[in-house]
Parts: structure tokens; C-alpha cells; sequence
């Protein structure tokens, strides 16, 4: 997963790109660039936080009223300072891009561009590609008005780009665009501000930094869409590709920030209508259960925790502490690796579980790893009854649209009924929200434009209509690979 950012403003934007980054950071921590344009590109890229990768005069050195940002979490790629983003091209007029998405196509794409359009893709990041192809298509529409030529270079990127992906970009002498995949998998929102008589856009995954930044939200880019905003500041829109409308429902239940409002949808409402949802199928389901207290594994899953129990009419108790300053366990390579990370990072509060049975809420099961974890320490300190409740449906389908799961037998849910999984992660009772009612709960307020949001992880049911067998068995072998050589990769560092 990642976040992205465009800005095109009236005076310098570096800094107002570094904040935003920093609002976006709970989307990738793995590295961060930043680009800018002042009649010359200007590039500043690095691993780790944003904090980490620039210093104050990289923010001087990034001169310009036009950028772009990323941080990056990744899906596709390795950890090569070359697949770094934004990315650049110098011909046709010059180009920059970032992006949040995942291609599936990448190598035939790859492969494709070298033998056919003449052209090298040098990462292994999937934006090289998407970036080429616009390129290529662009260089050859030389239309009259240059926004008829964008469009059409973005029509041909929607045609031979298979996936899921948010674009911002820099055309070097003409201005900012924005596109979204023709499903609108990848959120995509559109802030604006009057800034002495003129109007200042930004283009960013999430509208987390609007406030801050002075921006008011606009509207989302639709999907399918191409915003592109010129040098004198004027707007020029089309939706190039229309199709069915599939915004990813993972953003709601895990990787949005909770105070960010994506597709009309605000992030909060929703996990506090999961939890409402959930807490309701466990009454129906178990009437009599004894729960003294609900516990939210920290922390994507407090909000949907918190309307759980006021749903059971239970105690919420935050009674599981988390060390935020350790890094994402998730990310770590091999399961005794995590296992050992999530002992760091979780402490549990005695005085407030021994004794009882508890409820514990979690977004979701992924490997089941934490869900051991955390039912294990609730015993040894002292719980009666762990029960165990996931505020999504079984993870069991990967994903092909930028969101980082396992490869599929590694869901814990992959070929183990619901008794089995709770059986391995040894909780008393385990109850998975049903998908009717977690989208349901994405969609209970009526100012959004989709019918049905993207849920393949959850039950195989692909938006885009291209992804066959042999698609998902090349993904997993490669994702296999890359796994097993950055696992090679990291007990060589720790050696
Ligand atoms: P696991 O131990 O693999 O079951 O991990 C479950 C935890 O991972 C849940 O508490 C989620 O909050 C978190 N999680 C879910 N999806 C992701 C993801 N794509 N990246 C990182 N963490 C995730």
C-alpha cells in the first residue's frame, strides 16, 4: 500500500508535501520521496519515515509551486533504491509520477515495452510501467489541444494496464494531473483553496492533511477520471473510461486513517457501523455468552471495538497496549520473526482481565499470528474465557489491487474451517463479521457512488473481470520469490 500526494499551488509547495506525507504515513513506512517542478524537475527519495528521509534542506532544495509525494509500502518490488518512487521520464516534455496501486501485468508490460515500444523499464516498481506507457502514448498524440493528448495517453494506460491505480503527475511546462483506475479501486480525493483570488488544488489518497493544510475538500476524483490543471491554474476534467464503480472495502476496515472520508464514506462511521453489525450477529448467534469486557486489538480495530460493546451493552476496556514505536510486525519476514515482534509489542493490563471473559475485537485475521498472540496473553494474564470476534469476514483470496496479504496459504483462514481457526489461534469461541453486513456498514449512508465495493480477498469475486487462474497462480509464484529472497535478504543484515 502507499499514499500519494499532488499540490499546485501559488508559491512553493515542498513543505505543504512533507506535512501531507506525514498525514499519509500510516500507509507505508518502507520509504518516501518527494518531487518538485520550478522550470526543472527536482527529486528527493530515501527509505524509511518521512521524518527520516528529508532533512530541512532537502525541503529547500525542492523549489517549485507544483509537486508530488509517496510513501510507499510494497506490493510489488523490492527494496532496491532504484524501485524508489516518484519516478521520471525526460521525453515526452519530461514527466514525473507516483502512485498507489498494484499492476498484476507488470512483467508482460515490462517485457512488452522493451520489445516493442523501445523503451526500458529499470525498477521492478509497478509506476515504471504506467508511467512508460503513458509516455509512449503520448508521444504519439500530438493533438491540437494538449488536454485531448493526456486523454488519450491515459485511455491507452486504462487499456494495456491491468490492476489497480491512483496517479499523480508533473508534465514539465504544462501542469499537474490526476487519474484513477476505470473501477476506482484506489482512493483518490480532491481538495481546493483560494489563495489570493486563485484556486489551489491537491490530489491525495486520503483528505487527512486538507485541514491542516488549509485545502477544503472538493470532491473525489471519479473513477476512471482525468483531472489535469495547467500552468494559469485552469481545470480541465473528463472521464475517459466508465465503468462499474469498485472502491476497495479494505480501506474502511484496516488502511485508511479513521478521520479520513474516501468515496463519500467517512472511515469512522464505518468501523462504528462494523462493530454495531458485529456486535448484533453475536447477539442473535450467542444470547447467553457471559462477556464481562470488550478489548479492541490495537489499534485499527478500537472504533469498531467501541460500538461493539456499546452494542452488547459490555464494557469497552482498552486493557491491550501497544508500543507504537516498534515497527509493523506484519512486515517482518517469517512467522517465528513475528511472533517474537508481537511479544514486544503488546503488553496486556492485569488488574483489568483477570478474572473475566473477554470479548477481543479485531479489523481482521490475516495469518492469525496476533490472534494467538494476543489470546495467550490474555490467559496467562489471568482471563477466564477469551473470546475471540473479527470485525471483516475470513481473509482468504490475495489480492491483486495494492494491498499487501500473504500469499493464500498463509490466511490462516485458507483450507481451515471456522472451528479449526479457532481452535489454532486457541480462543474459546471465534465469530467473523458476515461480508452482507461489513458492506452494509461501508454503505449504510447514502452519499457515496458505488454499488458494490471491491471484496475479493474476502470471496474471489475479481472486479476487473482479467484475473484468470493462471493470473493468480504467476502472482503467488512470484510473490513466493520475492518473499523468499527478501527473508534471505534480512537474515543476511541480521547475521
Ligand atoms: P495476523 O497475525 O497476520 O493475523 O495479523 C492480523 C493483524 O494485522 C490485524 O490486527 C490487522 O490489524 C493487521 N493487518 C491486516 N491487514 C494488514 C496489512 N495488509 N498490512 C499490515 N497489517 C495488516
Amino acid at each position: 500500500m502507499c499514499g500519494i500526494v499532488g499540490i499546485i499551488s501559488g508559491s512553493e509547495v515542498s513543505n505543504e508535501i512533507y506535512e501531507s506525507l506525514l498525514c499519509l504515513q500510516h500507509r507505508g513506512q518502507d520509504s518516501a520521496g518527494i518531487g518538485t517542478y520550478s522550470g526543472k524537475f527536482h527529486i528527493k527519495k530515501g527509505h524509511g519515515l518521512v521524518r527520516e528521509v528529508f532533512g530541512r534542506k532537502d525541503i529547500g532544495y525542492l523549489a517549485g509551486n507544483m509537486g508530488i509525494g509517496q510513501v510507499r509500502y510494497p506490493t510489488i518490488g523490492g527494496a532496491s533504491i532504484d524501485d524508489l518512487q516518484p519516478f521520471r521520464v525526460s521525453s515526452p516534455y519530461g514527466i514525473m509520477m507516483a502512485h498507489n496501486g498494484n499492476i498484476f501485468n507488470f512483467w508482460q508490460l515490462k517485457e512488452e515495452l522493451f520489445q516493442k515500444d523501445l523503451r526500458m523499464v529499470n525498477s521492478n516498481n509497478d509506476l515504471e510501467v504506467i508511467l512508460n506507457v503513458f509516455a509512449y502514448e503520448l508521444s504519439r498524440f500530438k493533438l491540437d489541444d494538449f488536454f485531448d493528448s493526456i486523454c488519450e495517453a491515459v485511455k491507452s494506460v486504462h487499456t494495456r494496464v491491468k490492476g489497480a491505480y491512483s496517479v499523480v503527475g508533473m508534465i514539465a511546462g504544462k501542469g499537474l494531473i490526476a487519474f484513477r483506475d476505470p473501477h476506482g479501486i484506489r482512493p483518490l480525493v480532491w481538495g481546493r483553496r483560494t489563495v489570493n483570488g486563485k484556486t489551489e488544488h491537491i490530489f491525495s489518497s486520503e483528505n487527512t492533511m486538507f485541514a491542516i493544510t488549509g485545502f477544503d475538500f472538493y470532491r473525489d476524483v471519479a473513477p476512471g477520471e482525468l483531472v489535469f490543471v495547467d500552468l494559469n491554474g485552469e481545470v480541465h476534467t473528463r472521464r475517459i473510461t466508465e465503468k462499474e464503480f469498485h472502491p476497495c472495502i479494505f480501506e474502511y476496515v484496516y488502511f485508511a486513517r479513521v478521520d479520513a472520508t474516501l468515496n463519500g464514506v467517512n472511515v469512522y462511521k464505518s468501523r462504528l457501523y462494523m462493530g454495531e453489525n458485529l456486535g448484533k450477529k453475536i447477539n442473535r448467534l450467542f444470547p447467553n455468552l457471559e462477556i464481562d469486557l470488550v478489548v479492541p486489538a490495537p489499534q485499527s480495530a478500537t472504533t469498531a471495538a467501541l460500538s461493539c460493546a456499546h452494542e452488547l451493552g459490555v464494557r469497552y476496556s482498552e486493557s491491550i497496549v501497544k508500543n507504537v514505536y516498534i515497527g509493523r510486525s506484519f512486515i517482518m519476514p517469517g512467522q517465528e520473526q513475528r511472533r517474537r515482534a508481537n511479544t514486544y509489542k503488546l503488553s496486556a493490563i492485569e488488574v483489568e482481565i483477570r478474572g473475566k471473559n473477554i470479548l477481543v475485537v479485531d479489523d481482521s485475521i490475516v495469518r492469525g499470528t496476533v490472534s494467538k498472540h494476543i489470546v495467550q496473553m490474555l490467559r496467562q494474564n489471568g482471563a477466564k474465557k477469551v473470546y475471540f470476534a473479527s470485525a471483516s469476514p475470513a481473509l482468504k483470496y490475495p489480492d491483486l489491487y495494492g494491498i499487501d496479504l500473504p500469499t493464500q496459504d498463509e490466511f490462516v483462514a485458507y483450507n481451515r474451517t471456522e472451528e479449526q481457526i479457532c481452535e489454532y489461534i486457541g480462543a474459546d469461541l471465534l465469530v467473523y463479521q458476515d461480508l452482507e453486513d461489513l458492506i452494509e456498514a461501508v454503505k449504510r449512508k447514502n452519499d457515496h457512488k458505488f454499488s458494490k465495493p471491491h471484496c475479493a480477498y474476502f470471496n474471489g469475486d475479481y472486479p476487473t473481470n482479467d484475473v484468470t487462474e493462471e493470473v493468480l497462480d504467476e502472482i503467488e509464484a512470484i510473490r513466493k520469490k520475492e518473499r523468499q529472497e527478501d527473508k534471505l535478504k534480512k537474515q543476511l543484515e541480521t547475521n
